[in-house]
């Protein structure tokens, strides 16, 4: 998995992880699930 925010390869033990219509994603830290967390919208297409 990729994180969305910079693109890092993450695994998925990772224990950053937020759900968005369904999804799961995985963030190698805090602040990057928190970037995605403010606004998923705009990290995700479709
Ligand atoms: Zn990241």
């Amino acid at each position: 998995m990729k994180d969305p925010i910079c693109g890092m390869e993450v695994g998925k033990d990772s224990k950053f992880k937020s759900n968005y219509k369904g999804k799961d994603y995985y963030f190698c830290s805090a602040s990057c699930k928190q970037s995605f967390d403010k606004s998923p919208e705009k990290h995700v297409k479709g």
